[in-house]
């Protein structure tokens, strides 16, 4: 298996403040890892800066993908380059519909146009499989909808994209059990040899259907422990305390 991502050594500001301090991770081709750790460890903004959001600034390290050094990168070329981040609170962008929202984007990212017939046709495959309503193609993005539906707009995405690195930030917070269910086999199912998936995660649902290779723990802006998915149950028997020490 190929390496696809490799943060090294990174550190990240945001206003001013380190919140990651010095994080290492690598991610193979193929690969489904799991980012733990207590409420404010910096796993979403570790996602935000693997995916060049510019509030997040690199202070030192490095972010290569698939070898190249894309650390100065803006957010647009890393989503040429297969990069898709779904975010943990989408918001509403009021005047442009879901359709043609992922159409312009698939357009961007392929530098291919994509012509409307066929297009509409693949998304209302994927509209259906997550048992979303195919009217919601032509509503604005995230407008009036749900926790849930926001979720599933945002696994939408991925499918119509088709990254090769997927970063899902708590996609399984806030969903009832149906649509827990329906979004982690749809990501379980478009997970194959070729794509590799980042799954930030306080619920150990979503792992049953993914088999995560790699779990790791997050703590005050560094990776402190990796293992295997025997770690989870280790988290929910006895918490982040050991490591919160540790790392003191
Ligand atoms: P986690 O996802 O692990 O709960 P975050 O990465 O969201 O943690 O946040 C880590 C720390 O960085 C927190 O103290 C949070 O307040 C701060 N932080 C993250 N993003 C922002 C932001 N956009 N503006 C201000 N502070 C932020
Ligand atoms: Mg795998
Ligand atoms: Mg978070």
């Amino acid at each position: 298996m190929s390496e696809l991502l490799r943060v090294e050594g990174l550190k990240i500001a945001v206003e001013g403040k380190e919140i990651l301090k010095g994080l290492d991770l690598t991610v193979r081709t193929g690969e489904i890892h799991v980012i733990m750790g207590s409420n404010g460890a910096g796993k979403s903004t570790l996602f935000n800066a693997v995916m060049g959001n510019p509030n997040y600034v690199v202070t030192a390290g490095h972010i290569f993908f698939e070898g190249k050094d894309i650390t100065a990168e803006p957010v647009n070329e890393r989503a040429k380059d297969g990069i898709f981040m779904a975010f943990q609170a989408p918001i509403a962008v009021q005047g442009i519909s879901v359709e043609n929202f992922i159409r312009n984007a698939k357009g961007t990212i392929t530098g291919e146009t994509q012509r409307i017939m066929p297009f509409r046709k693949k998304l209302h495959k994927q509209m259906d499989a997550l048992s979303m309503n195919r009217s919601y193609a032509q509503r604005y993005v995230n407008d009036g909808f749900s926790g849930g539906e926001r979720k599933k707009a945002e696994i939408l995405q991925m499918c119509m994209l088709e990254p090769k690195l997927t970063m899902l930030d708590e996609i399984d917070s806030g969903l009832d059990v149906d649509a827990v269910r329906i979004v982690s086999e749809t990501v379980a199912q478009y997970h194959n040899a070729e794509n590799s998936i980042l799954v930030i995660t306080h619920h150990s649902e979503i792992l049953q259907k993914l088999k995560p290779d790699f779990v790791h723990i997050l703590i005050d802006g560094r990776i402190v422990k990796t293992g295997d998915a025997s770690l989870i149950k280790e988290i929910e028997a006895n918490g982040y305390d050991a490591y919160k020490t540790k790392a003191k």
